[in-house]
């Protein structure tokens, strides 16, 4: 699988990875704003990320699978 898929930028180029939440579709970027993923609904480079007020209305659990968010990175 080719990691490359993580942001828009090529490699060499630092930063600037972009989530979008799973709930609200909003576009996030790492480093910029507090972004909770889901540890066992992210897969390789596919993350399932939540911005921070979905997190709070999902209190700060995976809507698909219960587990508890973690703060990314
Ligand atoms: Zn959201
Ligand atoms: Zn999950």
């Amino acid at each position: 699988m080719p990691m490359m898929m993580l942001g828009t930028n090529t490699r060499g180029h630092k930063g600037w990875v972009t989530l979008r939440c799973s709930i609200c579709n909003k576009k996030m970027i790492v480093g910029e704003e507090q972004i909770y993923i889901c540890p066992k609904c992210s897969v390789g480079a596919r993350k399932t990320a939540f911005c921070r007020a979905c997190a709070r209305i999902t209190h700060y659990r995976c809507p698909y699978c219960g587990t508890e968010l973690q703060l990314y990175p």
